[in-house]
């Protein structure tokens, strides 16, 4: 696969525009640099105060996303749309977008923040883990006191109870954005689960490195190209074009009493074959199961429903061997969060 762009699009998508050269010109003057396969710099002569970075595509069936990133560009390469900040778009996983599945090798988003040198395992998501560090980290590291942002847009294999939620990387202690959690409602998207620990994330790799407000979105089902309904992510793309071209634009005031919040109670991590979820495999996220309940086993060990309204999100048996196959999360107050 070469550097272009637009190859690994016209692999698989019949993709109508191409870049073969490194460095294009959009319409608006705004450099745009191939820097690898699926990872694209724009930066305008003068660049506001912005350093954004929008990924998609870290597990290759997740369309939706590709999709609207694909379009976003369309408007950019077309002139509809004025680039006025620093952008770096990454499509994150090609090689399994092109196959069609979420991974070829492993779990993409569990490398990051060095995980993909742990052991002696190199597999394609390991070396692409490693490289889009390195990109991240010349992106972010062009200016010190740009705002920097990243937006690693996902959707899940599962339905799920609320169909839009933003995974808030752990802060460490530090107050959580009053004005990203309000672009977030203006995206349509109002519920927030905090993280509760370090991950592997790619978005936790950019927040904790970088200091940038950075979130995994959970957008909706995953679909195939072309099933889906863009029209169901018109509120998020008309803020990712504002933060791209209207420089100082900011989202309406944060309403708290319509934002949802979850805090992590329990973690449930697979450790031996034996290991079993105790309820459907289909179950949605956000699904509530009642005090006391079973909820799965492992050898000896039993986790059980600890607290009222504990939901379960991204549950799946399948994972390997000391990862975590559910998480368990509880109603916070969106009142009492601390804020900045
Ligand atoms: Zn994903």
């Amino acid at each position: 696969m070469t550097h272009a762009l637009g190859d690994f699009l016209a692999l698989s998508r019949q993709h109508p525009w191409y870049l073969s050269p490194s460095v294009y010109s959009l319409p608006c003057g705004t450099a745009a640099q191939i820097w690898d396969t699926g990872v694209l710099c724009l930066e305008p002569d003068n660049p506001a105060g912005r350093d954004l970075i929008i990924s998609c595509g870290i597990h290759g069936n997740e369309t939706a996303p590709i999709e609207l990133c694909e379009a976003l560009l369309h408007r950019l390469i077309s002139g509809e749309l004025t680039c006025r900040q620093r952008v770096l778009f990454i499509f994150g996983n090609p090689a399994a977008m092109n196959a069609a599945v979420r991974e070829l090798d492993e779990n993409l988003n569990r490398l990051f923040s060095g995980a993909h040198a742990e052991g002696n395992e190199v597999n394609q998501e390991r070396k692409r883990a490693a490289l889009l560090e390195s990109y991240v980290t010349r992106f972010f590291s062009v200016r010190e006191h740009a705002e920097r942002l990243h937006y690693d847009l996902h959707t899940a294999i599962r339905p799920s109870q609320r169909e839009k939620f933003a995974v808030y990387p752990y802060l460490h202690g530090a107050p959580y954005s009053r004005a990203q959690l309000a672009l977030l409602q203006a995206a349509g998207i109002n519920t927030v689960l905090l993280a509760h620990e370090p991950t592997t994330t790619f978005s936790y790799f950019s927040a904790h490195r970088f200091n940038a407000h950075a979130f995994t979105l959970e957008l909706g089902k995953v679909m195939p190209f072309g099933d889906n309904d863009l029209t169901r992510l018109t509120a998020l793309n008309q803020c990712l074009e504002a933060l791209i071209s209207e420089p100082g634009w900011q989202p309406p005031p944060l309403t708290p009493e319509h934002l949802d919040v979850f805090a992590v109670s329990q973690e449930i991590v697979k450790n031996t074959d034996d290991f079993a979820l105790c309820f459907n495999n289909d179950v949605s996220n956000f699904t509530e199961f009642e005090q006391g309940v079973l909820l799965a086993t492992d050898q000896q060990q039993q986790w059980h429903v600890q607290q009222e309204r504990e939901a379960v999100v991204f549950p799946n048996a399948g994972v390997a061997c000391g990862q975590r196959a559910a998480l368990m999360v509880v109603p916070v107050s969106s009142f009492t969060l601390p804020l900045r």
